[in-house]
């Protein structure tokens, strides 16, 4: 019973609902962001060449430094236009799985290097 009251207040709590609000928005900012780079840029896989298609899933957009560094810079690295390249999903679950081809490994090595000015 006592853990029945305590999950309903956590459940009313103000706290909580407003960082549900936040965490929404940073999604469609994401998004937004995305789809902003998919306008600007040719739709074919920055690691073997595939074309993407016409319409922009989420597994084409990656980022290098992975958002979870995040907190790490004084920098926003999360919407840096060099931070995100279009990939294909074969190579998407590639570099997920640990495979970075030597081509990414140069533009992270190039990124970490600019991003090292901004450390926390
Ligand atoms: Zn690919």
């Amino acid at each position: 019973m006592f853990g029945r009251l305590r999950t309903i207040r956590l459940k009313k709590s103000p706290f909580k609902r407003k960082h549900h609000h936040v965490h929404t928005e940073e999604i469609v900012k994401l998004r937004d962001f995305f789809l902003s780079l998919w306008k600007k840029r040719p739709h074919y896989c920055t690691v073997c060449g595939a074309y993407l298609g016409t319409e922009p899933h989420s597994y084409n957009f990656h980022h290098i430094i992975g958002k979870r560094f995040q907190s790490e810079y004084s920098i926003d690295i999360t919407y840096n236009e060099k931070n995100i390249i279009l990939v294909c999903l074969d190579c998407h679950s590639s570099i997920e799985n640990g495979f970075l081809p030597p081509s990414l490994q140069k533009l992270k090595t190039e990124l970490l290097r600019i991003y090292s000015a901004f450390r926390k």
